[in-house]
């Protein structure tokens, strides 16, 4: 079905959805086979000019400005749409769903939403977020891209590197502290709408980089010398690392939309390929060890279905999310380590065939690696899940984890499942290696909740058991590790008498 009416609002969405996906199929498929096309970097323009021109990005915009309102189901459908076809895809619509457009309706002026709305509705333009600085990435806080305002515009001055549709994205909403006359540099962050197509807010690239995988994106080092008038600063409601915090949890409440379609993709190229070929006289899918592949990329899709779900009712941008960091890193880190799980999954059941960059589950595994590093490494949130419970569980006096853990609203009837591998006294001084195992189980624990929830609002009632008992055994995994004293420590000088062939004759 093809759409020429020009005011996608009024589309009913299970039309407009099913238009995207066919011009998507037909982009990808038809026009041109994206596993030949796989060894260029870039997108080919025509793809890009079939995919846009359904203008799946109003989903993203609100009705007064001609949009479809800013659901987040509707967002989350059309980036699961988007990364059944293509992860990079995918991707390319979630930066400018969760790091632009929303929080430029959120936070915008209305001079900026009214003038940048209409240009992402009438010439399909695009935006992305510049934080990441290359004496920056995890400690963002710290960056060195500073600001200074004369009256009637800011000069915004720094170097960027690693933002996602780097030399292509017509806005970038630049992150910058302000220079006090001092020299010195606020502790707050602010945000700045810049169109390269303006006078003096051209931004130049350094260097484009040789991404390892979604080569259909550009990304590299940006110089940042431009001037944007007051206008175009977004007006945060109380500080600018609030809003930081508000517009990173809703975008990592909204991985799970780039997260399905990925998983699904995985899961029906497995499927197919374990039914059509046969080992030792046997279709693959006969295998007892291969079903236990499928079964689990069975169970991730039920998971991330979930967490879609789950951030239906809780990711749109009348909520202040904040505060929202358990919830938000849970979803975040265990849905991208579980699309990487997928693609070397996919990768083992095909075995060599799929070691190829034109095959979709060699390029799954480059293509979602990153997604476990961007807008914050799995390490570091799994950790900070756990700071974050051990805090709540010392202002509550509680270190009974089951008892902490089922009185909390995004674990109560998850851990009635669970109570054998919870019902401990927690040490609240761990080290951060455990910390991160901790949060690993916590974030299982959660996600646990959301298919749970699931279940309950009637999704196929044997795809929720697998998964419960999936989540079941890698929580008893995670605690069973946990629970093991790690006493490996790191050897700094590691290479005095650490070579074995001067031992291999005495
Ligand atoms: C494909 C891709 C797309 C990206 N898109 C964007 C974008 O659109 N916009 C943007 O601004 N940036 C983007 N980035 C940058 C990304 O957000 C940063 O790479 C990320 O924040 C990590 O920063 P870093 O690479 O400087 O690593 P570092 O900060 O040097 O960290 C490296 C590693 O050190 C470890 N580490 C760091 N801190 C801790 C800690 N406290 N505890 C334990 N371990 C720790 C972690 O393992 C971490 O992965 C993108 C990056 C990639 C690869």
């Amino acid at each position: 079905m093809s759409i020429n009416n020009p005011s996608p609002q009024k589309i009913p969405f299970d039309i407009f959805l099913e238009d995207f996906r066919d011009r998507s199929r037909h982009a990808y498929r038809v026009r041109a086979d994206i596993d030949k096309l796989s060894t260029n970097r870039g997108m080919p323009p025509f793809v890009m000019r079939e995919v846009m021109s359904g203008n799946p990005l109003s989903v993203n915009i609100p009705e007064q400005y001609g949009g479809r309102g800013g659901k987040v189901e509707e967002i989350l459908a059309m980036l699961s749409a988007a990364s059944y076809e293509s992860l990079a895809l995918s991707l390319t619509l979630g930066i400018n769903s969760a790091l632009f457009l929303q929080p430029l309706a959120k936070y915008g002026t209305a001079e900026a939403r009214l003038a940048v709305f209409d240009r992402f509705l009438s010439s399909q333009n695009m935006g992305g977020l510049m934080i990441t600085e290359p004496g920056h990435g995890s400690d963002a806080l710290n960056m060195q891209t500073s600001f200074t305002s004369d009256g009637e515009s800011y000069n915004i001055r720094g170097t960027k590197h690693w933002a996602g549709l780097t030399g292509w994205a017509d806005f970038w909403l630049l992150t910058a502290r302000e220079q006090m006359k001092s020299g010195d540099l606020k502790r707050d962050i602010d945000f700045f709408i810049c169109d390269v197509n303006q006078d003096g807010q051209h931004i130049i690239v350094e260097e484009f980089f040789d991404n390892l995988g979604l080569y259909q994106i550009p990304y590299g080092r940006n110089r940042i010398d431009v001037e944007v008038p007051h206008l175009y600063r977004l007006q945060p409601h109380s500080t600018g690392i609030k809003l930081l915090l508000d517009l990173l949890h809703r975008s990592r409440l909204q991985f799970p939309g780039m997260a399905l379609g990925f998983i699904q993709r995985m899961l029906d190229e497995a499927l197919s390929h374990t039914r059509d070929r046969s080992v030792s006289g046997k279709r693959l899918v006969e295998y007892d060890q291969v079903q236990h592949r499928i079964s689990e990329l069975q169970s991730s899709f039920t998971i991330a279905s979930a967490m879609c779900a789950n951030s239906s009712g809780k990711a749109g941008i009348e909520h202040d999310l904040s505060m929202c960091a358990v919830e938000a890193n849970s979803v975040k880190s265990y849905v991208t380590d579980l699309m990487q799980s997928a693609a070397q999954s996919l990768v083992q059941l095909v075995g060599a065939k799929a070691y190829r960059l034109s095959h979709i589950g060699g390029r799954g595994i480059t293509d979602s690696r990153p997604f476990q590093i961007f807008e914050g490494s799995n390490d570091m949130l799994y950790s900070q899940i756990s700071d974050a419970v051990v805090k709540q569980m010392k202002q509550a006096k509680e270190s009974n984890l089951y008892k902490f853990l089922i009185n909390n609203d995004l674990s109560q009837k998850a851990t009635g499942y669970l109570k054998d591998l919870l019902d401990f006294n927690l040490n609240m001084e761990l080290p951060q290696r455990k910390m991160v195992e901790l949060g690993q189980a916590l974030s299982r624990i959660i996600s646990m909740e959301m298919v749970l929830d699931l279940g309950e609002k009637g999704f196929r009632s044997d795809l929720i058991e697998n998964s419960l008992a999936t989540l079941r055994k890698d929580i008893s995994a995670l605690m069973g590790h946990f629970n093991y004293s790690d006493q490996a420590n790191l050897i700094e000088d590691y290479q005095d008498n650490s070579v074995w062939y001067s031992l291999a004759t005495k």
